[in-house]
């Protein structure tokens, strides 16, 4: 049935987001300009992110910190391309009580002045390393154009930032985290498939000898930069002055890597899954994964409820009985507009049949099955099927916006009339990039890695290139 309250995603793709993210209560806006409040349906998702994400992270010996929120103006210039790449969106506090400070501080925008200061008092020899360290917080910057989850002001994520005695270690760890956390998370609990690649010189992260990126596909063709992760070398190194003692004795700058990602990808999961209805969530990530909704009050009914609750429940599937006095169609639709993965209907009439109604959310399909058949067999094999389906799905979406142009025309033509990601050779030049801007925005979301050029002639300027870029227009 059709929800009312959410503008058609055909019709407004703008608009269909912040009715979703309104209808299914995963924010509201709040008084402070540019800032959302994550409400409990929004706030369970990212908790889930958390959970998933922290245990790939321990499983792979890193360890949470805390650091301080505010960050001292003469900390923060000593990397002068961070503090350049920052300026314009720090947010500065300069009076402490009535009292002016001495010196202003910033509100973290990102940590790695932090760090940087940290390891220069703690790392001394090649025996202190590796230090491999996170840290789960909100951070700030002053962005002028904010959306809920995808640009706001403040914003939650985790930040890693890992020190290494060698290149080669801090260059692994910087492909490990894409490849094997947040491309993994991506597609196993996510359901979205992704590009990564490097980022061209003009796109990388301030500070960064290279950034990693994941980019994904959003319905409406656009991309999303979805998580980075940073190789430093010794940038931060030499500018706060990390020296260890090596193998051979000598006096060396460490090797850093930074990498996050965001409460965005609560923006991402709706932009990939979503539909006309509300939220659509894949049962890896999905806080709840089963409502039972009890269609009468007879008894057998309610037992029925119980019993299957406790057994979803024993069995670590997280399901809840929707109790509410409201009538079965209204919390249908509600379980619908909340994305619930799994829904339950529990009636007397099914019931006289031996049977039980299941329906799942990504389809709308409704199986029945006999009410003594093992459900939590059966509640998992239809987990699968929409956690598969909706990978799939948005695969092909992807597969199908994804085009290779040789020239400009070509790109011009994609982006106007069905954006998406544009493969076309680039010859490395920042000035072809800054051509490619004025179609639409086009920007470079990543280099990607071995792949074959395609004609080996840049397609905006003709040159010789051997880069493939993935082109596409940005949130
Ligand atoms: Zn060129």
């Amino acid at each position: 049935m059709a929800n009312n309250a959410i503008t058609k995603r055909d019709v407004d793709f703008a608009k269909w987001y912040t009715d979703v993210v309104k209808a299914s209560h995963l924010a509201a806006y709040s008084n402070v300009k540019g800032c959302i409040i994550m409400e409990p349906n929004g706030y369970a998702i990212w908790e889930k992110m958390v959970q998933t994400i922290d245990k790939m992270l321990k499983e792979t010996s890193h360890k949470n910190v805390a650091m301080p929120l505010l960050i001292p103006e003469n900390l923060m210039n000593k990397e002068s391309e961070l503090i350049n790449g920052f300026a314009p969106e720090v947010a500065w506090v300069t009076d402490g009580g009535s009292n002016k400070l001495e010196e202003r501080m910033c509100i973290r925008p990102t940590s790695e002045t932090l760090f940087s200061d940290y390891y220069s008092s703690v790392v001394r020899s090649y025996r202190d390393l590796p230090l491999k360290y996170n840290q789960w917080c909100s951070v700030v910057r002053w962005e002028k154009e904010t959306r809920p989850f995808l640009r706001s002001r403040e914003f939650w994520w985790q930040e890693g930032h890992t020190i290494h005695e060698t290149k080669e270690e801090a260059e692994a760890e910087t492909r490990f985290i894409m490849e094997h956390v947040y491309k993994r998370f991506f597609h196993e609990f996510l359901a979205i498939p992704a590009i990564t690649g490097r980022k061209t010189e003009k796109e990388k992260f301030a500070g960064a000898e290279y950034t990693l990126t994941i980019e994904a596909l959003m319905y409406n063709g656009v991309a999303l930069q979805s998580g980075t992760s940073h190789y430093f070398g010794q940038k931060f190194s030499k500018a706060y002055d990390i020296e260890f003692t090596n193998r051979e004795n000598k006096q060396e700058f460490a090797y850093q890597t930074s990498w996050g990602v965001s409460s965005r990808m609560i923006g991402a999961l709706i932009m990939v899954h979503s539909d006309d209805d509300g939220l659509v969530l894949p049962p890896n990530i999905a806080p709840n994964q089963v409502v039972i909704i009890p269609i009468g009050t007879d008894k057998d009914v309610i037992d029925l409820t119980n019993k299957i609750n406790t057994l979803l429940k024993d069995s670590g599937i997280t399901s809840y009985i929707d109790n509410k006095e409201t009538s079965p169609g209204f919390k249908f639709a509600e379980a619908e507009v909340n994305g619930i993965p799994v829904r339950i209907e529990v009636g007397i009439r099914d019931l006289d049949n031996n049977l039980l109604t299941l329906v799942r959310r990504d389809t709308k399909e409704k199986i029945q099955v006999s009410k003594d058949a093992d459900i939590v067999v059966e509640v998992k094999k239809m987990f699968s099927l929409i956690q598969t389906n909706l990978y799939n799905k948005a695969k092909a979406r992807m597969e199908s916006m994804t085009y290779t142009a040789t020239n400009l025309e070509e790109v011009e033509r994609i982006m106007n009339t069905n954006p998406g990601f544009i493969k076309a050779d680039w010859c490395g030049s920042e000035e072809c990039e800054l051509k490619m801007k004025e179609i639409k925005g086009t920007k470079a979301r990543c280099i990607l890695e071995s792949h074959q050029p395609i004609t080996g002639k840049c397609a905006i300027c003709g040159k010789e290139s051997k880069e493939v870029v993935a082109w596409g227009i940005q949130y």
